[in-house]
């Protein structure tokens, strides 16, 4: 019976910070991101199936700029209509104080999703621990 659950899809438990083996637990030890200096505190081990979390090559560090990078410009995308970005004025230093200002906001988040992503890459559905060869 439990074999035959259904799978969990895998960008919603992405982005709700769930194990990449099962996604059912969560990776990080606290829900909320605050207080801010245990954002990034993760568990040892998936308590439902024994993935193990850490890892000491994790530190997501390129996947966090490069995500960073992709929220300034994506700040265009409500910014421009809903303020209008113009030559003629400031107002595109305006949309860069704003920009740094949502990704200097929004860096905790980034930094657990980056670690998520990197845990996806690296372990796919139901291959906790057990070594898998053939398939
Ligand atoms: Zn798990």
């Amino acid at each position: 019976m439990a074999s035959s659950a259904p799978k969990p899809s895998l960008l919603p438990a992405l982005f709700s910070m769930k194990c990449p083996s099962c996604r059912k637990s969560t990776v990080f030890i606290n829900k909320s991101i605050f207080p801010l200096g245990k954002c990034l505190a993760m568990k040892d081990e998936c308590e439902v199936c024994g993935q193990r979390m850490k890892s000491e090559s994790n530190n997501g560090g390129g996947i966090n700029y490069a995500l960073t990078m992709m929220l300034f410009f994506l700040n265009l995308l409500w910014y421009w209509p809903v303020f209008g970005l113009s030559y003629k004025d400031n107002s595109v230093f305006y949309f860069l104080g704003v920009s740094v200002t949502v990704v200097v906001l929004a860096q905790p988040y980034l930094m657990r999703l980056s670690r998520m992503l990197y845990l996806y890459m690296y372990t796919a559905f139901g291959h906790s621990r057990r070594v898998n060869t053939g398939d």
